[in-house]
């Protein structure tokens, strides 16, 4: 599925900003009403594109998916299906909104400035992480901001688990988990629950869960030499540190689980005084509506909802912004509409899959292949710049990285060439390679690496470093 670049209009009628449930739903609906709506991914400013469900594993309480999808794989299609019905995208983050006047402006972090008519704000909220020392080496790896959607895994099974916070989530986690753990042990750092009585009063009466007063995580430590990380890249979760607050004394808790539930941040930075935000920097709506205080801007998904954050509320919510947003350019008869070219579009279509390479199907001037027989042949015989990516099956930020590391190959028109290592089928060679995490990305030339990079980056990086090595020596 290829992204579409907008479509140059002199105002949008609608400008959607996020990529998460809420802000693909949005988009469909105002796609299918003809309203050519623009859709701003987000990049790096609130997680990644496709929003918290990329960072997820499993997704089973999605209607509609009766075993279960990745996050990564439900999220494409979310945007797939808003793509075909017309929904332009632009992957790039906003830095701010101007909304004094109409139209509103969107100015991107590129300086890109984007009148539009409406908008939806779709930005969600970011788990807020511990920032422990040890945190990023154990993160997916033990650690996770997701007891729901992470407890099933068989590493937890029947092993001691910990859940730190005090409110209605910790709670909730803490009872959701002792189906899963052996015990579970709830880290409130005061000494009192700001949960709910009812929700309170489960916890305390369940005999898996034992709560550990006025004690803070400190960090978290792995079992050295043991037993790695499935994913190969490291050691699991073996324990962490607790200090009590009073004393500052510390002690050691042995857990191969340590889930975070302290609370979300809403991604509203980009709308400080401009719109109304709670105390807690959530956007306000008019009760259970998408309407802001301000006529045209509407609100969707966890950006407004402190409460329930599912990706099926934020899809309904998302729904709902875009019908309103709908109804209020009609009355105002503001909505530009597009005709469509055929009334039925083209099937989105499974995405394509690249085969592994063998000696059968390689091609030594194919832009993009897959597996370590590929990466030997070009290392060896490819006079061109080779980009290697390494990702795992369901890292969703490698699910992001891939197709902007194609448009670079492609805009290069064959001067370098890719090839991705799935690090769970070939173990081997992310080790020898030095990998710790996955997405990694290697630029090689001339049988050396040149550049590495961690992580989800910007397009023009790539290709400013392909290029560097593509300019003739002086
Ligand atoms: P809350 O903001 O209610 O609670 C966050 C908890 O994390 C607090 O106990 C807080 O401690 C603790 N905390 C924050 N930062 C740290 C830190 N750095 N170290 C240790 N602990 C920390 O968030 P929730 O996600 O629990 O709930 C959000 C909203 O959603 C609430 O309105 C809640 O009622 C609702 N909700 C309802 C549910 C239900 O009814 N079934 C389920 C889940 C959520 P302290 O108390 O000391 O500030």
């Amino acid at each position: 599925m290829g992204d579409t670049p907008a479509a140059p209009q002199p105002i949008e009628n609608l400008v959607v900003i996020g990529s998460g449930p809420a802000g693909y739903t949005a988009a469909l609906y105002a796609a299918r009403a003809n309203l050519n709506p623009l859709l701003i991914t987000g990049f790096q400013a609130g997680g990644i594109p496709g929003g918290q469900l990329m960072t997820t594993t499993h997704v089973e309480n999605y209607p509609g998916f009766p075993d279960g999808i990745l996050g990564p794989e439900l999220m494409d299609r979310m945007k797939a299906q808003a793509v075909r019905w017309g929904t332009h995208l632009l992957e790039t983050d906003v830095e701010r909104v101007e909304l004094g006047e109409r139209p509103f402006r969107v100015i991107t972090t590129e300086g890109q400035t984007i009148h539009a008519q409406a908008l939806v704000v779709a930005t969600g909220a970011s788990a807020n992480r511990l920032g422990i020392p040890q945190e990023g080496r154990f993160w997916s790896r033990g650690i996770s901001a997701c007891a729901i959607c992470d407890g099933a895994t068989p590493q937890f099974r029947q092993e001691e688990l910990a859940v730190v916070g005090g409110g209605d989530s910790a709670c909730e986690e803490a009872v959701y988990l002792t189906k899963y753990g052996s015990r579970v042990h709830l880290i409130v750092r005061g000494d009192k629950l700001r949960a709910s009585a009812a929700m309170a009063d489960r916890v305390l009466a369940n005999p898996a869960i034992k709560v550990h007063w006025n004690r803070e995580v400190a960090d978290a430590q792995g079992a050295e030499g043991a037993t790695p990380a499935p994913d190969g890249e490291g050691p699991w979760l073996a324990s962490i540190t607790l200090r009590d607050r009073s004393s500052g004394a510390t002690e050691q808790l042995a857990v191969r689980g340590l889930f975070y539930a302290i609370g979300h941040t809403p991604n509203t930075a980009l709308l400080q005084g401009q719109l109304e935000l709670d105390p807690r920097g959530y956007l306000i709506t008019r009760p259970g509506r998408p309407e802001t205080a301000l006529d045209g801007v509407f609100a969707a998904g966890d950006v407004a909802d402190a409460e329930w954050r599912q990706g099926i509320t934020a899809a309904a919510s998302g729904c709902q912004a875009a019908l309103a947003a709908e109804r209020w350019l009609t009355h105002h008869n503001l909505a530009v509409t597009v005709q469509r070219d055929a009334v039925e579009p083209e099937p989105a279509g499974e995405p394509v899959r690249t085969a592994v390479s063998d000696a059968f199907n390689y091609d030594p001037e194919a832009l993009w292949q897959k597996g370590g027989y590929a990466l030997r042949k070009l290392y060896h015989d490819s006079p061109k710049p080779l980009l290697v990516v390494y990702t795992s099956p369901s890292c969703g930020p490698c699910h992001v990285l891939k197709p902007q590391l194609k448009r670079v190959l492609s805009e290069l028109a064959g001067q370098a060439q890719g090839v991705e290592i799935d690090i769970e089928a070939d173990p081997e060679i992310a080790q020898q390679a030095g990998v710790s995490g996955t997405p990694t990305v290697q630029l090689f030339f001339q049988k050396e690496m040149r550049q590495q990079w961690r992580g989800v980056k910007q397009r023009r990086e790539f290709l400013a470093a392909i290029e560097a090595l593509l300019q003739p020596v002086a």
